[in-house]
């Protein structure tokens, strides 16, 4: 019986371009999307970028684009990627088409007529210049409890506080500087807390395999959690890129709502360009809807998304897949620290993307755990088991079909019988599971057991002997096409996760594409494969120097051209530094002295400092006058021959004026005000 699956992997937001994150779980839905296309189930893979919200309503306007272009640039840039990784997606949609404001306007209003909508009058921050409400994230100001300037809206980045935008001390709005002023909106709620509601979730969540263990404990806890369930905040007042709520003007969805939504949506209109009924397919009790996303969205997935769907009568998920993060080297992603890996890079260098699906499916299971990249992992696996272990196989056996044999393979003595390749073909079942329960890890290392067997095959009958006495020819064809068969088997199971390579193989073995059904197949007696053409190369490890982002630049780094490191301090010790941004309001040089030059700052005081650097050597006073640096604030004053230094301002040098000659003053990215503290 063949199944109907309509598979979705979380929709990415449309504000900038994919990361290895994205692909990652790409790649993980992908192969578990082509297993069951092998296995002759029906699949819809869809997916659309998420193109609401504030974030790129503003990002937009920055770049002086409507949101709409703004959306449009960013997807335009999609396919390079998805191309690029073999991901095969049945439909890219966005959430701004119409598909999803008709299915989220229609989910909105029979949630309405059955009661689970509520409204109620809020106050919240309002930027009186920009004229829209703020959300947390605009707001800054001082944390109430250890009075660190410049805190966000919910929560302090120095004491780890959490708190309401409304306990700020001397808040301002991030978009235009404006004290925000207290302003009432009537929202609308989906009524998350109504006990039906409750009842449901705890049925669809826990009961049933629809998640994974974990990702059901965290919905119990959040299902029985001391406050239980909230009512969720679903609109958001205009100017806001989004959904506007039927009968409600001025009043639109949050993107939240929409965003899951977008899943129908590219359904719809994959089905719409492509004739089929997708009302028939949503009613249909035989269709699986499965979602693929990353473990920060359970919350989404797993309470509003399947309550929201389930009272306005649509259907339900039947699976949600969480999967953890990718760290590198055992770090968060970061371009700073050189640990940030820019998947078009990997393939602008010339990575192979079957290298990264490889590595990934070998560190893939069915837990929500985060998958570490390191290089020489990567290396290792690909170049021990990959090509060590599978290809060597091939190249070891075609030669000696192609040369002496015209190409003719025979299986003269194939049987059900023979444990060569009966047991290869016994664990079918078992890898089989392993793909339909994500454990792709458990499905590698049991492909590559028994690439091992092979190879201990190889080892043991040595075509390169047989073939050194024609009286061994038999033999030696006997021998050989037993390996291509071995390898057409090794191919077929590995082909989810090498879809590149297969289609090559299936063309070398002039064979039509593999299924999951042809391991009960063989290659017809005297059946001509063509010749063999290299499969995959090996990983070079230099590449890697190519592909990490350099955190530093390999001259700095040379021994002895940079000065040894100051003894350690405590964060106390740094602390009593009070670093400011100034701005450099005047500039001259000094009379009488060839080193210095006369600095006046505005640290935001209200009054300017006077302050003498010997910079003279690297800079022209007119070159700093109006620049940003950065300025020691708390340095007792010093008297000096020409007059008070109120301070110090930073600058670079190397201690060696013959090796690393130069002086660079500091210079803050753009943004950076007179008087902010540098920490
Ligand atoms: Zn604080």
């Amino acid at each position: 019986m063949t199944r109907q699956l309509f598979v979705t992997t979380a929709l990415p937001y449309a504000n900038a371009a994919f990361h290895l994150g994205h692909i990652m779980e790409y790649i993980q839905a992908d192969i578990w999307v082509r297993h069951q296309r092998m296995m002759g189930n029906s699949v819809s893979f869809v997916c659309a970028d998420d193109a609401h919200g504030a974030p790129i309503m503003i990002a937009a306007e920055k770049a002086n684009l409507t949101p709409q272009e703004f959306v449009a640039q960013i997807a335009a840039g999609r396919k390079q990627y998805l191309d690029g990784f073999h991901i095969s997606f049945d439909n890219w949609h966005s959430t701004d088409g119409q598909e999803n404001h008709d299915l989220s306007q229609d989910i909105y209003r029979k949630l309405n007529a059955a009661g689970f909508i509520t409204s109620k009058v809020i106050e919240q921050f309002y930027d009186p210049v920009k004229n829209m409400f703020l959300a947390d994230r605009y707001i800054k100001g001082e944390c109430p409890k250890c009075h660190a300037k410049d805190q966000y809206g919910d929560s302090c980045e120095v004491c780890s506080a959490v708190y309401s935008p409304t306990e700020l001390i001397n808040p301002y709005s991030v978009l235009t500087g404006a004290v925000p002023v207290m302003k009432s909106s009537e929202h609308f709620f989906f009524r998350l807390s109504d006990p039906k509601c409750v009842e449901f979730l705890r049925a669809w969540a826990i009961d049933g395999n629809r998640l994974q263990p974990e990702v059901a404990n965290k919905a119990r806890e959040w299902l029985d959690g001391e406050s239980g369930l909230g009512d969720w905040d679903i609109s958001r007042d205009a100017p806001y890129f989004g959904i506007e709520i039927p009968g409600q003007p001025g009043k639109y969805f949050y993107v939240w709502l929409d965003a899951p939504v977008g899943y129908l949506a590219s359904l719809k209109n994959y089905f719409a360009k492509t004739g089929r009924d997708y009302d028939a397919f949503m009613a249909d009790r035989n269709t699986e809807q499965v979602h693929f996303i990353g473990k920060d969205i359970t919350y989404f997935h797993t309470l509003f998304w399947p309550a929201m769907l389930k009272f306005a009568g649509y259907k339900t998920p039947d699976r949600v897949y969480a999967h953890g993060f990718v760290t590198v080297s055992g770090e968060k992603m970061s371009k700073s620290r050189g640990t940030g890996i820019s998947p078009l890079k990997y393939l602008d260098i010339g990575m192979n993307p079957e290298w990264l699906r490889y590595y990934l499916a070998a560190k893939l299971n069915a837990r929500v755990e985060d998958i570490d990249f390191s290089a020489e992992d990567f290396t290792a696996r690909i170049n021990a088991d990959l090509i060590g272990k599978y290809v060597n196989i091939a190249s070891r056996a075609a030669g000696f079909i192609s040369k002496k044999f015209n190409g003719q393979v025979t299986t003269a003595w194939a049987s059900s019988s023979d444990s060569f390749l009966s047991g290869l073909r016994a664990i079918a079942p078992e890898i089989q599971a392993y793909y339909e329960g994500r454990e792709f890890s458990k499905a590698l290392r049991a492909i590559m057991d028994q690439a091992d067997m092979i190879n201990a095959y190889v080892d043991a009958n040595k075509p390169w002997v047989l073939a050194k006495d024609s009286a061994n020819d038999a033999a030696l064809q006997e021998v050989c096409s037993r390996l291509i068969e071995a390898f057409r088997l090794l191919t077929l199971y590995l082909k989810p996760v090498l879809p590149e390579v297969a289609a090559q193989v299936e063309r070398w073995l002039n064979i039509a594409a593999l299924q999951w059904a042809d391991v009960n197949s063989v290659l017809p007696d005297g059946h001509a494969i063509n010749p063999y053409q290299h499969l995959l190369t090996r990983v070079e490890p230099a590449i890697f120097d190519a592909l990490f982002d350099a955190p530093v630049p390999d001259e700095e780094k040379k021994p002895g051209a940079v000065e040894e490191l100051a003894a350690t301090i405590s964060i106390d010790d740094f602390s009593k530094i009070d670093l400011r941004i100034a701005r450099i309001v005047n500039c001259e040089t000094v009379d009488g002295s060839d080193k210095l030059l006369r600095l006046t700052l505005d640290i935001g005081e209200g009054k300017n400092r006077n302050v003498f650097s010997g910079i003279k050597s690297a800079y022209q006073p007119e070159q700093l006058i109006g620049k940003f640096t950065v300025m020691v604030a708390n340095l007792a004053p010093r008297k000096m021959k020409f007059g008070l230094s109120e301070g110090m301002v930073l600058a670079a040098s190397g201690t060696d004026e013959k090796t690393n000659p130069g002086l660079y003053i500091l210079e803050p990215w753009p943004g950076a005000l007179p008087g902010m503290r540098v920490r």
